[in-house]
């Protein structure tokens, strides 16, 4: 039997004991409460449920084709508008020679970038095609549900025949990036101009329907309160009950030190940051996977996240253009060898995987 400092915990440690799925107050109390290492050791119960010792990472590389972008989200330090002096695109050739690992098979590929107003249909396609010939054994993870919207409008197509495209062009899964926050509210404040939550999980619900699994995510820390992110969560699993589409679930912290909201909004603590990991591997009992992105939360938070929850360390990345224009300074790259390490000394057994999550 577990002591808890925080004696509201007990109730919710016996719901987890008898696999009672938590409600939406439960998650109130669980953000409400100050006993991190409570709600830390609840969470690690249902992952080593789930997963035993063993804790996943990828051989994986990150592509930002472009960061020319329609949208210009306020709490993005990505984005530009097209003609500015920062703003890039990348030819395929020149995504091909980023793409070359120095040693070992890449698994997974992530390609994400902002909302190009010129660049035609036939280039997403073609990128795709490209990277699957170069890279047979890397599974390509591309496109967030906002940009599977932008080439449904620049195509005329509807998503299901987008994402057929693109499934043909070598395709494997969706990336799960711009979910933001569901909230209407603060979507309306933050990201004006993106796709709605419901438009978001609609485009989800058709990819799983296609049989194309996702990830899926949230931007926390910054105008939010702890009822939207419930609100987030249990979104997520309702269409994850419905679907089963979802392999991971990836809380992101706002970074805002180079946003348009760098003077109202602090960086998230360490804190909020574990609480946000265990608290999602908590309420999201319907996924498998939760991951500690070290690129934003940084090498050796993710490290302490394992023991909240966490059984997913991310990759080896290089190059991540998305946290770099934010201000994170961090790494950009670990080896397999510096990863296994990480997971070792937390206790765990480091596993290799593909995108799905397959063991390799
Ligand atoms: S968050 Fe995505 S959609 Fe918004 S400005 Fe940045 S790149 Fe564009």
């Amino acid at each position: 039997m577990f002591s808890f400092v925080d004696k509201d915990l007990h109730q919710i440690y016996e719901k987890i004991q008898s696999n009672t799925r938590l409600t939406f107050e439960d998650g109130l109390k669980l953000f409400q409460s100050h006993d991190l290492l409570g709600i830390g050791k609840l969470a690690l119960l249902v992952k080593e449920k789930l997963h035993g010792s063993k804790v996943y990472y990828v051989f994986n590389r990150h592509v930002n084709y472009s960061n020319v972008c329609l949208n210009l989200c306020k709490f993005c330090a990505f984005g530009r508008p097209p003609g500015h002096k920062e703003a890039y695109e990348l030819s395929i050739d020149e995504i091909l020679q980023k793409l070359e690992p120095s040693s070992g098979k890449i698994r997974e590929i992530h390609v994400v970038g902002g909302l190009h107003p010129y660049l035609p249909y036939e280039y997403y396609l073609n990128l795709l095609q490209a990277i699957k010939t170069r890279f047979p054994e890397a599974q390509i993870k591309a496109f967030t549900c906002v940009e599977i919207d932008h080439l449904a409008k620049i195509s005329g197509k509807d998503v299901q025949e987008v994402l057929l495209d693109l499934k043909k062009a070598g395709l494997s899964c969706l990336p799960g990036g711009g979910a933001e926050v569901f909230s209407e509210r603060i979507r309306q404040k933050l990201c004006p101009q993106k796709i709605t939550g419901k438009r978001w999980l609609e485009i989800a619900r058709t990819a799983h329907k296609l049989g194309i699994p996702s990830n899926a995510t949230m931007l926390y820390g910054h105008l939010e309160t702890y009822e939207e992110r419930l609100e987030h969560l249990l979104a997520l699993r309702e269409l994850q009950d419905e679907t089963n589409g979802f392999l991971c679930f990836i809380p992101l912290p706002f970074l805002p030190q180079k946003s348009y909201l760098r003077k109202e909004i602090a960086p998230t603590t360490g804190f909020e940051d574990l609480k946000m990991i265990a608290i999602s591997r908590l309420i999201l009992d319907n996924f498998p996977h939760i991951k500690a992105y070290w690129v934003f939360m940084g090498i050796k938070l993710a490290q302490v996240a394992l023991h909240f929850g966490a059984n997913d360390l991310h990759g080896t990345v290089l190059e991540e253009k998305i946290s770099e224009f934010s201000g994170k300074e961090e790494n950009k790259a670990l080896s397999r060898q510096e990863i296994e390490r990480l997971i070792r000394e937390a206790g765990f057994k480091p596993i290799e995987r593909d995108a799905l999550y397959q063991e390799v």
